[in-house]
């Protein structure tokens, strides 16, 4: 079986947790797209970990974890992050890169940065991780692939022609110092000598698996909204979060890819610039901020606060949609039991017209929430494992919410924890 776990909304939805709840019956986990610019966090018996390139798959000793050829690979990030995660006693993961992964270098940011810096009041909220410039340098053909690392004199001479360009930004543009193909070519070779021993043709290996008839999860970063296509453009990620990529990025076929597991949180929260048309401001949102998450809502890369709001059924079902979900998993249940009263977006009002569609950017920006209000169950339903004994105005909640978004509802979360998590049939 082959599943693509996928975010519905800005990211943040806990895709991190329910990878490696779903690891537990998998034999490889891959990440597709994106770079070490978000972070999944993950509660096990091991402690809390906030993994940004490593897939989600590692605390199982049996899961191949993959980095497609679809992912920005920052080999320093990668490399750190591991050690971060062996120093805490965990066993070293069984791990594959692919040899078509592109890198993400130092220069791409330093560009990021100094862009951002240049915008000033207009910046896109960037996380600063390279990720813009890096997908630029991969579709204008300037980039570098993981296996040119591996051959000093052809890394050179891609080196030189990537950083001709670069150079005359640098120089004339940012008023930086200019970058030194050499140097670079020194760095970035011992780099791709120390990847070496995991750089694999990946797609070759999850073929391989795919005929053995093996499980294989397909980890998403981000959310359907950040969808440079999909989303709300210009304030998305450089590369496709949705599961269609999910097959391209990782290096399957599209028909194997069977289910679609989309997450949503049972409220709203979005990190970074952009729209967010049921986005609470102060006390409200503070309350649900503090709550919200593991230990309030702050971004697991930046450790910025979210924008918090209620759950948009608008969004969620246009996330849904795009993403091609056969089912939705619902996480953070439990951070809305101290509500009286819950709201939810039902729809949009555009203009003075009430709409259930998700529209461009320059309309969505004029949208204003319409709420349908449901009552709360004032229960701590924290680590519930069955859905039949959550509270009646729980489930009406979660049913509710499954009716709008039309999509099934098969798992829901009640705490940030692995064995925290509801099953339901479809
Ligand atoms: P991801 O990038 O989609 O994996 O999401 P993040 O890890 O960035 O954000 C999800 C946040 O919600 C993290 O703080 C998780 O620990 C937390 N979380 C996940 N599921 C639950 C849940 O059911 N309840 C609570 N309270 N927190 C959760």
């Amino acid at each position: 079986m082959i599943r693509a776990i996928v975010g519905a909304n800005w990211g943040d939805e806990g895709k991190g947790k329910l990878t490696d709840v779903l690891a537990e019956h998998s034999d490889l986990v891959v990440r597709f797209q994106g770079g070490a610019n978000a972070g999944h966090t993950i509660i096990n018996q091991f402690g809390k970990f906030a993994l940004h390139l490593l897939p989600s798959g590692i605390f199982h000793s049996q899961v191949l974890n993959l980095i497609g050829p679809g992912v920005a690979l920052d080999p320093e990030a990668f490399l750190s992050e591991l050690e971060g995660v062996l120093s805490r006693g965990i066993a070293h993961p069984r791990l594959g890169i692919s040899d078509r992964a592109q890198v993400l270098m130092d220069f791409h940011i330093l560009l990021d940065t100094l862009e951002e810096e240049r915008l000033g009041g207009r910046k896109f909220g960037s996380t600063k991780s390279g990720i813009a410039p890096f997908y630029a340098d991969k579709y204008a053909k300037t980039g570098i692939q993981v296996c040119q690392l591996l051959d000093k004199d052809l890394l050179h001479e891609r080196l030189t022609a990537s950083v001709e360009k670069k150079n005359v930004l640098l120089e004339h543009l940012y008023h930086h110092e200019p970058l030194s193909a050499d140097a670079l070519t020194e760095k970035y070779h011992a780099l791709g000598q120390r990847l070496k021993p995991w750089v694999a043709d990946t797609s070759l290996l999850l073929h391989e698996a795919l005929r053995a008839k093996q499980n294989i999860l397909l980890e998403g970063q981000l959310g359907a909204l950040r969808d440079p296509d999909h989303g709300i453009y210009p304030y998305v990620t450089s590369s496709s979060p949705l599961a269609g990529y999910a097959a391209v990025g990782a290096g399957l076929p599209p028909w194997a890819i069977t289910e679609v597991i989309a997450v949503t949180k049972a409220y709203s929260s979005s990190v970074g610039r952009g729209v967010f048309p049921s986005q609470l401001h102060g006390e409200e949102a503070e309350e649900l901020r503090k709550r919200g998450g593991d230990a309030g809502e702050y971004g697991a890369k930046t450790g910025r606060p979210r924008d918090v709001g209620w759950f948009d059924a608008v969004a969620t079902r246009h996330g849904c949609l795009v993403q091609g979900a056969t089912q939705l998993a619902m996480t953070n249940l439990d951070v809305l039991s101290y509500l009286d009263e819950i709201p939810v977006c039902v729809a949009y009002e555009l203009d003075g017209a009430r709409i259930t569609h998700f529209p461009a950017t320059p309309h969505l920006e004029r949208v204003k929430p319409v709420y349908e209000r449901f009552p709360g169950w004032k229960t701590d339903i924290r680590g519930e494992t069955d859905y039949k004994k959550l509270p009646e105005n729980c489930r009406k909640y979660v049913e509710a919410i499954e009716k709008m978004v039309d999509t099934s509802i098969t798992l829901l979360s009640t705490g940030p924890h692995r064995d925290e998590i509801c099953r339901r049939e479809a």
